[in-house]
């Protein structure tokens, strides 16, 4: 087990956050981990239990395993699936490969589990550490003053709430694209969509069928199957008691607001017509799914603000597809970076003030955009790579349509790589070298290799009395 976080000393930085989604809520914790005041403003009303499958990879599962582990790690490890192996088969049922799971690492642990599961274990936690949530706040309005030093949020029932810096989280329909950045916040359909569905296995009679059986009786497990522009993937968590699917398809509809509508079993077992037997079967049980368009947006020529007080993080800078298997955890990693870079700037004595957030914030866009860029190419490469499988050349190399794990991606230390390349991007910063692509993204020199990460300060838990919000408001 990593040795968990100790809470830096207060820096006195607030941090207000817009959207309490995972990228909100990592970015939530790290700030108050290290010493920052926190203010989440969160446009629905109350916690819900929103979602279905969602996986954290081993290099967020690495900044979670630093979380106190009462909180975070023991708790995951309760309601997520705990499977040996992905099974892949051809859509016709015809088995191909079996891809273990990699072996469990206490250092960098992976969790896939219940997005609502997941998100009220960190929810609880931010809460625990002082984070102060606002909830039922939609946000309408993003400024900034760098004279002040300040940026500020207006939300629609007109309260103003001001930090000095707020970061943009607020998912893959972001507002704050615009209304921050000024940028056309338009989404676009990728000509895919995912029908996806979260169940009661039992109760939904999968034990009761020889067809689906298998795959509940014996405890979680993992299966997929290719088709020619389709995939489904089951997934049973919980020792077998919950089921979850994901069909991805092609489809050209028109999109709106929602992340996701009502779906139709008919039209998922229509879809799967001449698939194998077990697919339908699995489908047929299904109570309810929804409908989740897949949205794309152009990469976005910035994530931060001229005056340097504002960013986006998460879906909001960067959509991910879900074969890349990395939104969530690029969305915490994000928040790791920001949190560390303005620890890092706020004690450097050779950053003046006036410099301390906008350096942060330019670091961050330096340090993450190139690795976010190359994570987001692999989601296409594999879906391309499931749907357009050559079979007989799978055949002949099975291992060759299993999911790709390399290691820059997935043993990627995000704060110790924060900690590393500090100095030299801020000496890029003021005009120095520039940094090689292949130091920023999916190389080996961009990964955790032999930097030593420097102690964290000890201090005593410190939970903050005085109203956060207090002349801030
Ligand atoms: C309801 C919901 C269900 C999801 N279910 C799944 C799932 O089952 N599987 C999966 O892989 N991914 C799911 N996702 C997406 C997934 O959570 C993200 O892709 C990923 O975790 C990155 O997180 P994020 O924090 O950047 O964005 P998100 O998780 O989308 O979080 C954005 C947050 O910002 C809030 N917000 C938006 N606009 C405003 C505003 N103007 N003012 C204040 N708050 C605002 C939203 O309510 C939301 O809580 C879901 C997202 C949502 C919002």
């Amino acid at each position: 087990m990593a040795t968990p976080i100790a809470p830096y000393p207060p820096t006195g930085i607030h941090v207000v956050i817009v959207g309490a989604g995972f990228g909100g809520l990592a970015a939530s914790i790290e700030a108050r981990l290290k010493g920052h005041t926190v203010s989440v403003l969160e446009r629905s009303p109350r916690w819900e239990q929103h979602g279905d499958i969602i996986s954290i990879s081993q290099n967020a599962g690495r900044v979670l395993s630093r979380w106190d582990p009462a909180w975070i790690g023991d708790k995951l490890r309760k309601i997520c699936m705990n499977h040996k192996s992905f099974m892949i088969h051809t859509h016709k049922g015809e088995f191909i490969f079996e891809q273990p799971v990699v072996a469990p690492d206490p250092e960098r642990p992976t969790y896939n589990g219940h997005r609502a599961d997941i998100h009220r274990v960190f929810f609880d936690y931010a809460e625990h550490l002082g984070v102060r949530f606002h909830m039922g706040r939609r946000v309408t309005a993003y400024k900034e003053d760098p004279k002040l030093g300040k940026a500020w949020v207006e939300c629609a029932d007109g309260e103003t709430f001001i930090g000095d810096v707020v970061i943009g989280a607020d998912g893959v329909r972001s507002r704050a694209r615009r209304l921050a950045l000024g940028l056309d916040d338009r989404v676009k359909p990728t000509g895919y969509s995912v029908y996806r569905a979260w169940f009661n296995a039992e109760e939904h009679g999968i034990l009761d069928d020889p067809l689906t059986r298998e795959f509940a009786e014996r405890g979680d497990t993992h299966t997929g199957w290719l088709g020619p522009d389709v995939h489904l993937l089951v997934a049973t968590c919980k020792g077998g008691r919950e089921l979850s699917w994901v069909c991805t398809h092609k489809d050209d509809e028109d999109i709106d607001e929602s992340w996701s509508y009502p779906g139709r079993v008919e039209d998922v077992l229509k879809l799967l017509e001449d698939w194998d037997p077990r697919c339908r079967a699995i489908v047929a049980k299904t109570p309810s799914l929804v409908d989740w368009k897949l949205v794309h947006r152009a990469p976005l020529p910035t994530w931060i603000t001229p005056g340097g007080h504002i960013c986006l993080i998460g879906d909001a800078a960067h959509p991910f597809l879900p074969t890349s298997i990395q939104g969530c955890s690029q969305a915490i990693e994000d928040g790791v970076a920001l949190a560390t870079l303005l620890s890092l700037t706020h004690t450097d004595k050779q950053v003046p003030d006036a410099q301390k957030i906008p350096s942060a914030l330019k670091m961050y866009e330096r340090l993450r955009y190139d690795r976010v860029k190359s994570a987001q190419k692999k989601g296409e490469e594999v879906r391309d790579m499931w749907h357009k499988a050559n079979w007989t050349e799978v055949r002949s190399n099975p291992g060759s349509i299993k999911l790709p794990r390399e290691d820059w991606l997935l043993k990627h230390d995000c704060e110790r790589f924060m900690r590393n390349m500090y100095r030299r991007a801020l000496a890029e910063l003021g005009g120095g070298d520039k940094i090689p692509i292949t130091s920023l993204a999916a190389s080996r020199e961009s990964d955790e290799f032999l930097v030593e990460m420097p102690p964290t300060p000890v201090a005593t838990p410190k939970r903050e009395v005085e109203d956060p919000m207090n002349g801030h408001r």
